[in-house]
């Protein structure tokens, strides 16, 4: 069980504005994929902070970099050349096959300028009301635009009147996107998740997105690709979207871009490089040389450790021995997603595992209500993918059967 803690985190905090279920713990350090809270208890850590520690916590080579930038800057503004922003960008250019990038600071801001982008790409072309083709269950950020991108009514509830110019369509049917957008004009983009994260770890086929690349081809629609989450070597590639083989025109990135330190990034093909000039579009802290730092030191982690073929081999790993351990068990699913972004469907609500994994040191979480989802720093060993099954499955198994008993 968890220790009692200090009495100044288990009371609601008075002054922090009341906008997240957290649990009563405090972290305090992390070493690798492990973390430790205030009171000395230590957890293995499967979230990785919602997909964003990617070189896991108190990495050798990152901190000692970034205490080096902080020491030269940690942020100039964009009045001025900032090399580091063409040093990442080179690099992001080079994994992704597309053409420049525009830096932001987080998921929705990516997305926010993804948005943008299209309608600009439509009122260029003479389309004055653009309309942008999303999905059902996406999740593209709380800002007013992204979560009326956003296909989650509870995301949008209170919020109206939600931005318009939206068709919404399911996932994987390319019948339905083509009656969706039939005779319509105004379409100038798709915008989808490859993987849909926060929607409950859905994988949009292969296939399916050859057939949207195509699609978008023939009827001059930009294809976006939010790769926020699924993106930056999670699923074993670069970005998701590459196991299909095909290219986005836009690509926002953000949460493991950085490691930790807040960073956002479009990504742009050749038929959005240059939809955006001086004074369209821009962010304070959008590049500056801290976050562009952690951009290129997580990469050069990453190559160097090779951590794509480490998501592949952990990942496969952990599926397997989660569809071992819980293919007979009454109340599971599935297992979906890839690399190290999996979702592991029960048949009812189980947001209550995310208590009882933390008090048996696993940190992880529920997302679409009934999905346990697995994020973590792609450092993951395979020992400690065991030692997140061993935790996990019991838990999983103990909390079904009470659901049959209830
Ligand atoms: C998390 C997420 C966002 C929003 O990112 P923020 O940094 O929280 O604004 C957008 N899209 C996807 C796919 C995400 O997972």
């Amino acid at each position: 069980m968890t220790a009692a803690l200090p009495s100044h985190i288990e009371a609601a905090s008075p002054h922090v504005m009341n906008t997240y279920g957290r649990l009563p713990i405090a972290l305090s350090h992390g070493q690798g994929c492990r973390v430790w809270d205030v009171n000395g208890k230590s957890y293995l850590d499967a979230l990785g902070g919602i997909a964003v520690n990617t070189v896991g916590h108190n990495h050798p080579k990152l901190v000692p970099a970034l205490q080096e930038q902080i020491g030269k800057l940690i942020h100039t503004s964009n009045y001025y050349h900032v090399p580091l922003q063409e040093t990442l960008a080179a690099k992001l250019v080079e994994l992704s096959g597309l053409e420049n990038v525009f830096f932001c600071s987080t998921g929705l801001e990516a997305n926010e300028a993804a948005l943008k982008l299209a309608r600009k790409f439509g009122h260029d072309k003479g389309i004055e009301k653009p309309e942008i083709v999303v999905y059902e269950k996406a999740f593209h950020g709380r800002s007013i635009a992204t979560l009326s991108a956003t296909g989650n009514p509870k995301v949008q509830a209170g919020f109206g009147p939600l931005v318009e110019g939206f068709i919404r369509v399911p996932i994987n049917n390319l019948d339905a996107l083509k009656a969706a957008t039939a005779a319509n004009p105004n379409v100038v983009a798709v915008f989808l998740e490859a993987v849909q994260g926060e929607g409950g770890i859905h994988n949009m086929k292969d296939e399916y997105l050859q057939q949207v690349r195509q699609l978008c081809d023939e009827r001059d629609w930009l294809l976006m690709i939010d790769e926020v989450q699924c993106g930056m070597g999670r699923t074993g590639k670069w970005f998701a979207h590459q196991w299909a083989g095909i290219k986005p025109d836009v690509m926002p990135l953000a949460k493991g871009l950085g490691s930790g330190v807040p960073i956002g990034a479009v990504v742009a093909g050749p038929k959005a490089a240059r939809i955006f000039g001086p004074g369209n579009h821009g962010s304070t802290f959008g590049g500056n040389p801290l976050a562009m730092r952690a951009g290129v030191e997580t990469i050069r982690i990453m190559e160097e450790e090779g951590l794509l073929a480490n998501a592949v081999k952990v990942g496969d790993h952990l599926r397997a021995a989660l569809v071992r351990e819980l293919s007979s068990v009454a109340g599971f699913k599935e297992v979906r997603g890839r690399g190290l972004m999996l979702g592991i469907e029960l048949t009812r609500p189980c947001g209550e595992l995310v208590k009882r994994a933390a008090d048996n040191g696993l940190l992880l979480s529920v997302t679409a209500d009934s999905v346990i989802r697995m994020v973590p720093s792609l450092i993951m060993t395979t020992a400690e993918a065991d030692e997140a099954v061993a935790i996990l499955c019991p838990l999983i198994r103990q909390f079904l059967q009470e659901g049959e008993k209830a």
